[in-house]
């Protein structure tokens, strides 16, 4: 009888342990957030309990499968907004459109590592994987594109130039905050210059600074560059060994298939303006 209470006892307290700390936790990861519209956006899944919804279990029961033989489409974004007479910006409407149709479509978003993972080591994948990919770091991404990804379920990879970092592009706490949420960063350099172009030094430069900026601030391990323009050289490549980064990100058209070069990975180019069934083209 004694001994059983004193099971129930240390049970009930292990409970109060386990409730207390969370209670502790999650004030805390509201702290760092800027902006009340931001607040207001990024509170939702810390202060409610997810609601049953068609993301939540697309994403928590996708059936893994071997390297689809058709490839894997990384999908390559910019600015989520409309920029009068650039196609880089993507309207809200367009974007909303795209990734309505794909989560319908069953797709499953899938994170840099697990492309690398797949690619190198032969790693199950989920079926039907895509890799979303915005480069340049644009604010938007993080206030307009990220709640849209989110309630389809999925997850993207941002590439950041580290020397416009708040500049008027999303700021450390946003990257920090797509991070904790299960999004991963790459690099796009420091200053976005055409590193064919650059001495040994300065390419070297570009690539390691931006990625201790990267990790330092973000305390993630960053694996991917995206190459500013498109533009790299055999250096590039090098360097690219020498300093640790798995994977590269061209802009030339195409999917990624089984055994291709990982640091010259292709990437499907959606552009603003493009209508709905030029985009589900590229999803024979
Ligand atoms: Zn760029």
């Amino acid at each position: 009888m004694n001994l059983k209470f004193k099971l129930f006892l240390a049970s009930l307290c292990t409970l109060v342990l386990i409730i207390v700390s969370f209670a502790v936790k999650c004030p805390a990861a509201n702290d760092y957030l800027p902006g009340d519209s931001l607040k207001s956006n990024s509170s939702k899944p810390l202060v409610s309990p997810a609601p049953p919804s068609l993301a939540v279990v697309n994403q928590a029961e996708p059936k893994m499968t071997t390297f689809p033989k058709a490839g894997i489409p990384v999908l390559m974004y910019h600015s989520i907004k409309t920029l009068p007479g650039n196609s880089l910006g993507v309207p809200v409407k367009q974007f909303t459109e795209e990734i309505t149709w794909l989560h319908n479509k069953g797709y499953h978003s899938i994170t840099t590592d697990e492309l690398y993972q797949t690619l190198a080591n032969k790693a199950p994948i989920p079926e039907k994987p895509i890799l979303l990919t915005f480069d340049d770091g644009y604010s938007d991404n993080y206030t307009s594109a990220w709640p849209i990804l989110q309630k389809s379920g999925f997850r993207a990879t941002f590439f950041i130039v580290t020397n416009s970092v708040g500049q008027g592009m999303m700021s450390w706490d946003q990257l920090s905050d797509l991070v904790k949420q299960g999004n991963s960063i790459g690099s796009h350099t420091v200053h976005h210059l055409d590193l064919s172009k650059l001495s040994y030094n300065k390419q070297e430069n570009e690539l390691i600074s931006s990625k201790e900026a990267l990790e330092n601030h973000l305390g993630i391990k960053v694996q991917a560059l995206c190459f500013p323009s498109g533009k790299f050289n055999k250096t590039t490549l090098e360097l690219m060994a020498k300093t640790g980064y798995q994977l590269g990100f061209t802009t030339k058209q195409g999917r990624v298939h089984s055994g291709d070069d990982l640091l010259t990975l292709r990437r499907e180019r959606i552009y603003g303006g493009m209508p709905l069934p030029s985009f589900q083209k590229l999803f024979p």
